[in-house]
């Protein structure tokens, strides 16, 4: 494992206890319990300032504002995420087969990857405004 001296917790060894004191209700639900927050009402959605979007839970970089895009969809839509930010499972819930995408430094849910997106990736990574922090660049 590890050897640095990092204070910083693994955000991955982390109790359900101690994500409820270091979220809000409505990020914890989404973050660690897989929702999704609903469409069109997230804080994300429409910022189009340069920066950074980082994980709401752990602070991971996870996506750079120039791989933002307008997808329609109700939630931020990037189509390219930072190497190796980003941890991808199958997910059969709700009757359906999807891709969820999931914060590869603390495990946390942020949300769904899709086969319909833009050059140059034809991707779309469809993303909980809740999940993401925005560091606007100076
Ligand atoms: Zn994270």
């Amino acid at each position: 494992m590890s050897t640095n001296t990092d204070p910083k917790p693994d955000p991955k060894s982390l109790t359900p206890e101690q994500w409820k004191q270091k979220l809000d209700p409505d990020a914890y639900r989404v973050l660690r319990e897989a929702g999704t927050e609903r469409a069109f009402t997230g804080k994300h959605l429409a910022e189009k300032r340069l920066g950074t979007f980082s994980c709401a839970a752990c602070e991971a970089k996870l996506f750079k504002s120039d791989a933002k895009f307008e997808s329609g969809c109700g939630w931020p839509s990037f189509f390219e995420p930072f190497d190796g930010a980003i941890d991808e499972r199958e997910d059969t819930t709700h009757g359906m087969v999807r891709t969820e995408v999931r914060c590869a430094a603390c495990g946390s849910h942020l949300g769904h990857v899709f086969p319909d997106g833009p050059p140059p990736t034809g991707i779309r990574y469809c993303i909980n405004s809740v999940c993401l922090a925005f560091d606007p660049a100076e």
